[in-house]
């Protein structure tokens, strides 16, 4: 399955200058959306998680049938203010501004593998913030599943430390 041809690119979203990569059509395409998801569940699988952590809101689209199809807990890793429960936040830059992302404190036991599913990898900063929630709670990151990683925005330079796949790749 080709899935790069359920990929619809958008130029200037959603701002001028930026190439945006819609992933709508791929989800809504059930062959194509299926063959997505058995090609992260079997990253994820090799990587021998005992978690899946998925990054609000399109990691949730992907993570969580992962989840499910490995019979794995599933952990939300939301933007700031969303999670109930006593929270972790961390910071981390935007292109313009910063962002916060929150975990709950008891989503991770210290010491289980995490597996982090997002739908796209461009500088690498969301994940890099995603694993930084993942080792606060003592948790360790046991690999990164992207559907698309877009190259040359130095993302998989910054997640150097982690194991990283993507099906997916854009210049
Ligand atoms: P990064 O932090 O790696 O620069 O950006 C990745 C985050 O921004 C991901 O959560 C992803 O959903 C979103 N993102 C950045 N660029 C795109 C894009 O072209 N398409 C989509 N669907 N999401 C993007």
């Amino acid at each position: 399955m080709e899935l790069e041809r359920h990929i619809r690119t958008i130029p200037d979203f959603p701002r001028p200058g930026i190439l945006f990569r819609d992933i709508t059509p791929l989800l809504g395409e059930p062959a194509a959306f299926r063959a997505a998801l058995d090609g992260l569940t079997e990253r994820a699988q090799a990587a021998g998680p005992g978690a899946v952590v998925g990054i609000e809101s399109r990691g949730f689209l992907f993570g969580a049938p992962i989840a499910d199809r490995l019979g794995l807990p599933f952990v939300p890793i939301r933007k700031e203010g969303k999670l109930p429960a006593a929270r972790l936040t961390v910071e981390y830059a935007l292109e313009y501004g910063e962002s916060r992302l929150d975990i709950h404190q008891d989503a991770l036991a210290p010491g289980t593998a995490a597996f982090i599913v997002d739908d796209v990898l461009a500088t690498g900063g969301t994940a890099l913030a995603a694993a930084k929630l993942v080792e606060l709670l003592g948790a360790r990151v046991a690999g990164m599943g992207f559907l698309i990683e877009l190259e040359g925005l130095g993302g998989r330079e910054r997640l150097g430390a982690y194991r990283v796949d993507a099906l997916i790749r854009f210049r």
